[in-house]
Formats: C-alpha cells, structure tokens, sequence
C-alpha cells in the first residue's frame, strides 16, 4: 500500500564487470532504507536462465531455493530482500525468463496473438514489462526495486534490459531510474583502484540504451576523490551518485554505510520526492550488537552442501540472527555429513561443537552421517536443531536406536523399506514431474501446550513454510511417542506430525517446516533463539 506517494516509482538495478557483487544485498540495503523513511517497498528479481523457477535447480548450482508464503520457490535474493527490508513476498518477486517465455508460449498456442509472428520485441519484452505492472497492481508500493540477475553484456538477460529500456521511457523522466553495480578491482603492484572496467560496463549499458543515473562501485578499499570524480565524469553521473560498497565485516553493515552517502537521499531527489528522516535506531543498535559479541558460540551444520555455503544461507542467516539477540557471535562448523557415516568419525569431529542443526535436503547420499551426528546430539544432550529432512532423521534415529525399530527407515532413501516410519504423503502419490509439485509454502500448526516449542513461540497456534515430499508415518506415531519423542506440534487436523522434541533434553527440537525462512535480523526466529539459548544458558 502506497505510504507516501501516489504514484509508484521504480528503481532497476544491474550489475557490469563481474557476477557476485552482492547486488542482492545492494537492492535490500536500498529497499531497507526507503523503509526507514516510511516508505513502502516491494523488491523483485528478474533472473535471465530459462528455468520456470529455481526449484529443480541443484543447490550446488544454485545456491537455497528459497520459499515464500504464497508457495513459489525463488531466488534466495528474496531472502535478502526479505529479512533487510522485513516484508513478506510471493511469487510476484521473481521472474525466470523460463516463466516469460512459458506464458508468451502458451498465449501463443491459445492463438491470443491473432496470427501474429511471436518475437522477442515485443512479445517477451511486453511480457516482461507486464510482469512489473502486475506486481505495481498487487502491492501499490511507493517503491519498486526491480534487480536483474546476471551481468551486463550477458546474451540472456538482453530481453530484460531491452524491456527496462523501454519502461523507462514510457513511465517518463522522473519515475524510473537505473542504478548500476560494478567493481572497482585494485592492481597491488601500482597500488590503485581501477576504473576502466566500470567505464566499459557503463559504456555497455549505454549501447542498450540505458544511460545509469547511480553507480554503486563494489571495492576493498576506500575510493579515492580523484577516481569518484573520474568515474563520474566518464559515466555521466552526478559526482554524489558515486557511491562506494566496500567489503564489510557483515552484510547488515551495508544499508549503514550506503546511508552515510546519502545514496536514499540523492535518489530521492533525482525522482523529486522530498526526502525524509531515516529512523534506523534499532538497526543501528543490531549492527553495534553483531559488532561487539560478548562470545561465541560453535555451532555445526551437517549437510550435504557444505561446500557451498550459499546452499544453506538462510540456516547461516537465522543463526546469526539468534546470535545477535543473545550478544553471541555464531560460528558455523561446516560438517560433510558424509563423513560421519563411520560413528567414530562422527564424535571426532563433533567434539568442539556446542549445538548442532541438521538442515533440510534431497536424496539418500549422506543420509547415515546425519543419523549418526542426531544420535550423537541426543545422547550427549548437545542442543539440536532438524530441519524438514532434519526432522525425518530425527525419527529415523528415534525409531531405530529407541524405539527398537532397527530398520526404520524413509521410503525415500528405501522404496520397499518394511519399516518406514517417513512415507511419501498421501497428496504426494500421484504427482508426475519435479516443477513446483512438493507441499509447498505456508501452512498452520497447531502446539502442543506446556512443550518447549509452545513456550518458544509463545501461543498455540502458527503457521510456517514448507517444501516436501514426505511426512512422519502415522501409523507409527504412538509407538514413537509411547517411547518418548514428543510430536508437539501438529496440523490443525491432527494428521500430519510437525513438530518434534525430547522435553528432557535441553533442546532436541526438529521441525518439518523450515523455520529459516521467516527469521529477521531484528526478530530472530523462536526455534533457533531456543537452541542457542540452550547454549548461551549453560555458559552464562
Ligand atoms: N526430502 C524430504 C522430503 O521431500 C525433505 C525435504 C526438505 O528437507 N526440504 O520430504
């Protein structure tokens, strides 16, 4: 809903040089502080590859598919978006050219285009600009951050910026504006920043049509006056519209320093809006708290992906999150479940850890190791936390070392399991395809009164995001919990188990949902607060 304005103004932002500038955290730092001016502001990514959506992407490829409430699995950009500028998105905020182009075909295949030849002008880029509006009808936002993925001079994202082109001239000077992210590399044998690359990229842009009114220039060190005003003079901005991003310590630093430039500020008034106040009193006060731990706390992950941090970004995110809230700074331990598989190993490389999570994921491989790490965790009372697969190993393990089960297993890591305690659900049994077809998005739970999970949230009933396949076996249930795993939360109906806990353990909680994906930086999430809680108690 427009806040303050009663037009929406749209902000585009690429990226020249090279891949992983951190645009992503560059368009929510921007988003963020809009926001702090009572703005209101809705982000969207626009990714040029020609999947639908990054689902059936592997996360080593990819990095998190990352979901929102309304059920769409995006970009993890969204979960930067979301947490910096704490807003809810869906599947409005992201758009694949696979998306475009899978709606362009079917409007063709409809025949709505009346026997014209179907082409990329207009067609996709019509599509496309539709994909903007659409999103302007939804949420009426004052603001419109629009970042586009890959780099500049890309063959695949040239539909994108031809369809930027065009928008901006046709809602008119004054209500778009284009902010361009580079690099500024620095050469240590003549002891400088260079600025040539950011000139090519700009030049790049041009030759699309798109002059860019901002730089955002990504460096490690400090960008010399001569070299703003060089860089302002080459690529036609305002010397104030030069804005440096240097490497910080943490991402949430950023919407700080851009801030101290004043880059809101000069946006503002390209757009002729009068600027205002910023009120960051309580993001100031998170930076200085992620600035100044009293302590630390080692907190393993025990994926499959640990090669590839990015896989689990929002874990990393939701940890930190805790951390913050309890003065604690959280060091992650990457542990290669894979390498857990032999029980030995396992405590070995357990042993310097203070609490543990088990995140979600796909398939059999590494499966053993994250048993052997969640029995651990449970016999030694390290505080755990399981996340949707987490879960279903959790019961697994339950079921096999307590309960007596020895061949409980999951039918999807044992299609003819005699035993298995995790079975595909009952929806799940007739579904062809990989596309966007699991359980996904937000569904409600209702607690268990008096569990650790009901204290944690503090009321009965919530509702949480989701992304399965597989659930906890009913006709299992009582046995398990006959012998001691308390299912402490559930769905309304009482069918479908989603929540798990050990009461006599600190914290030993897992959940088929993934609790991740709505923590803030501001409002860290309930269950990982409890498991580093659980840590931050004992050595209080
Ligand atoms: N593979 C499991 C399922 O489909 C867990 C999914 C996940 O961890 N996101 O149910």
């Amino acid at each position: 809903m427009r806040l303050g304005l009663n037009m929406t103004k749209y902000i585009f932002i690429t990226g020249g040089v090279v891949s992983s500038l951190g645009k992503g955290i560059i368009a929510a730092s921007l988003g963020k502080l809009l926001r702090a001016r009572g703005f209101s502001v809705i982000n969207q990514k626009f990714d040029p590859y020609i999947n639908v959506d990054p689902g059936t992407m592997s996360p080593f490829q990819h990095g998190e598919v990352f979901v929102t409430d309304d059920g769409a699995e995006t970009d993890l950009d969204l979960g930067h978006y979301e947490r910096f500028t704490d807003t809810s998105l869906g599947k409005f905020n992201n758009v694949t050219s696979g998306s475009v182009y899978q709606t362009v075909i079917e409007k063709e295949r409809r025949g709505d285009y009346l026997g014209a030849t179907v082409q990329v002008i207009p067609h996709i880029t019509n599509e496309i600009k539709s994909r903007i509006m659409g999103a302007t009808k939804q949420f009426k936002p004052d603001f419109q951050l629009i970042e586009i993925g890959g780099t500049i001079g890309d063959i695949e994202s040239l539909p994108f910026i031809e369809a930027i082109r065009q928008f901006k001239t046709e809602v008119g000077i004054g209500n778009a504006i284009s902010v361009h992210t580079t690099l500024l590399p620095y050469l240590p044998t003549s002891g400088e920043l260079k600025t040539k690359p950011s000139q090519h990229s700009v030049q790049v842009l041009r030759s699309y049509g798109i002059q860019p009114e901002i730089l955002v220039c990504r460096t490690t060190k400090p960008i010399p006056k001569t070299e703003k005003e060089k860089l302002a003079l080459f690529c036609s901005v305002p010397k104030e519209a030069v804005i440096e991003c240097r490497d910080m310590k943490s991402i949430y630093e950023v919407p700080l320093a851009l801030e101290e430039q004043n880059m809101a500020g000069v946006i503002l008034d390209m757009l002729r809006i009068e600027n205002r106040a910023a009120d960051l009193t309580s993001w100031k006060k998170l930076v200085d708290n992620i600035k100044n731990p009293k302590g630390t706390v080692k907190v393993a992950i025990a994926g499959k992906y640990t090669k590839l941090s990015d896989a689990y970004i929002s874990v990393v995110e939701s940890l930190k999150h805790a951390g913050y809230a309890d003065d604690v700074k959280v060091e992650i331990k990457w542990i290669n479940s894979e390498e857990c598989v032999d029980y030995a190993s396992c405590k070995e490389l357990m042993k310097d850890v203070q609490a543990v999570v088990v995140p979600g994921g796909f398939g059999v491989r590494g499966i053993e190791g994250k048993l052997n790490v969640i029995r651990y965790a449970r016999e030694n009372n390290v505080p755990f936390l399981g996340l949707c697969l987490g879960m279903q190993c959790a019961v697994i393990e339950y079921a096999r070392n307590v309960v007596g089960i020895k061949d409980a297993n999951s039918k999807e890591f044992d299609e003819n399991a005699q035993n298995p305690v995790i079975d595909l659900m009952l929806e799940q049994k007739n579904v062809h395809g990989y596309g966007g077809t699991m359980r996904l998005g937000a569904y409600d739970c209702i607690l268990r009164k008096g569990s650790k999970a009901h204290k944690a949230y503090g009321k009965d009933k919530i509702s949480e995001r989701h992304r399965h396949r597989y659930e906890v076996n009913n006709e299992y249930l009582k046995r398990i919990e006959d012998a001691g795993l308390v299912f402490s939360g559930m769905s309304p109906d009482g069918m479908l188990a989603e929540i798990v806990e050990l009461p006599k353990l600190d914290w030993f909680v897992a959940s088929q949902f993934h609790p991740e994906f709505k923590s803030r930086p501001e409002h860290p999430h309930p269950l990982f607060k409890g498991l580093i809680d659980a840590v931050v108690t004992r050595i209080k």
